[in-house]
């Protein structure tokens, strides 16, 4: 029996913000069936609120079932932006440097040991490796070495 084996990714749950969470309400009043009449779907709660006031104010129905409904989105816990001073690859220059922001459509990285920043691309930049850490560092410290009078 063969095994197969998945690599584990970890995501995050996000609402989805191109996207109105809906609030909707059905009335369930009623002795031998229900009523069912809807308020339609709303974007905040107070429209089915004000539509349930409406109808008891109209029927003097008092129950209803009321459902919430929004859009999630799964993300890899890898798109999210590195952490402030984490040190990243940026294949676009192929250097290492220290993520600082994410300005508009550029990731600010600066160079490891100090210096000025440079923009790279967001999607594109990924966390170093342990090699290219070192590497990083080496240089680095062999630029300060040259610099120091
Ligand atoms: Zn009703």
């Amino acid at each position: 029996m063969t095994r197969r084996v998945f690599r584990y990714v970890p995501f995050t749950i996000e609402q989805d913000q191109t996207a109105e969470p809906e609030y909707e309400a059905r009335c369930v009043s009623g002795d031998d069936a229900e009523c069912g009449a809807r308020s339609g779907t709303h974007g905040r709660p107070e429209g089915v609120e004000e539509w349930q006031r409406k109808h008891t104010q109209d029927t003097g129905h008092r129950r209803y079932r009321r459902n919430f409904g929004d859009y999630a989105v799964m993300r890899p816990a890898e798109e999210r932006p590195p952490e402030r001073g984490a040190l990243v690859y940026d294949p676009g220059t192929r250097r290492v440097g220290e993520y600082q922001a994410t300005v508009g459509p550029y990731a600010l990285l600066r160079p490891v040991g100090g210096g000025r920043e440079w923009e790279a691309d967001p999607g594109r930049i990924r966390p170093a490796t342990q090699a290219e850490r070192l590497s990083a560092g080496v240089k680095a410290a062999n630029s300060r070495a040259v610099r120091r009078p």
